[in-house]
């Protein structure tokens, strides 16, 4: 009936708002996902038969009620009460309440959030919840939700991306530098590890796609740095794919989408 999807009931962790939301089977993912080297950013495709499988349509979970938006689960409650949600205070939920008026005024311009699949526009706003929840989360409590700001560069690059596959390289453009700033700002958050050794990649190969060079050659130079420090297979990986771009320089992307940067 929904394609790859099935449909689930969650509450919301902040005002127990309830909506329904559609999750992809697991065996059926790896049918739809596709990875997008360059930025290094998950896409999804519909199956040649047309069964619908677009994840980064429906993957934002909104609550309805007070516009609380993210693709973390963990923010809230599903069916089974073995699954893990986060722990709020009442002074989050609070703090997090606060900016309801302001997330409702953008949901309002929804047609059909709560379906499967969501239109483009749904699918847009929903990403654009995503990230002012976590924007308020990082400027609530920058150490603890420090990983919010790598999830808004993520949400960033998968609106790009659906803004791609349409055909709007306006809102293209604004997206992916939203990506880059937020990016940039993550790389002072003290985030460690894998995260770390993506993010520095993203920032060099989003650099380099949208002519801000001085940026891609500080993330280059932070990755180079990193690898002379620890050793790691996953940092080697992406300090080889950083060489490769860094080597092709931005004619590679100018070679991808010719039309965007003019
Ligand atoms: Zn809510």
């Amino acid at each position: 009936m929904y394609g790859a999807f099935y449909k689930r009931t969650y509450r919301c962790l902040l005002d127990r708002g309830e909506f329904s939301a559609f999750r992809i089977y697991p065996s059926k993912t790896r049918e739809h996902e596709k990875l997008d080297e360059f930025l290094d950013v998950p896409y999804f495709i519909e199956s040649p038969d047309g069964v619908y499988g677009n994840v980064t349509m429906q993957e934002v979970y909104v609550c309805p009620t007070c516009g609380f938006a993210s693709n973390d689960d963990g923010f809230f409650e599903g069916e089974s009460q073995y699954e893990q949600t986060l722990e709020l205070s009442s002074r989050e939920i609070t703090f997090l309440l606060t900016a309801r008026e302001a997330r409702l005024d953008v949901l309002a311009r929804m047609t059909r959030m709560y379906e499967c699949p969501r239109t483009l526009d749904d699918a847009l706003i929903s990403l654009e919840l995503g990230v002012m929840c976590s924007q308020t989360l990082y400027e609530m409590e920058t150490i603890r939700f420090s990983i919010e700001t790598l999830r808004i560069a993520n949400y960033s690059l998968k609106a790009a991306r659906l803004c791609r596959e349409n055909n709007r390289p306006g809102t293209e453009l604004e997206w992916l530098f939203k990506a880059l700033g937020w990016l940039n700002k993550a790389l002072e958050s003290g985030i460690k590890g894998l995260a770390r050794f993506r993010m520095l990649y993203q920032l060099l190969a989003l650099g380099i796609m949208v002519g801000e060079n001085k940026l891609a050659s500080t993330a280059y130079m932070r990755l180079s740095e990193l690898a002379k420090e620890e050793e790691h297979p996953d940092l080697s990986r992406y300090v080889n794919r950083a060489k490769g771009v860094w080597g092709e320089r931005r004619e590679l992307y100018d070679e991808m989408c010719p039309e965007l940067l003019k």
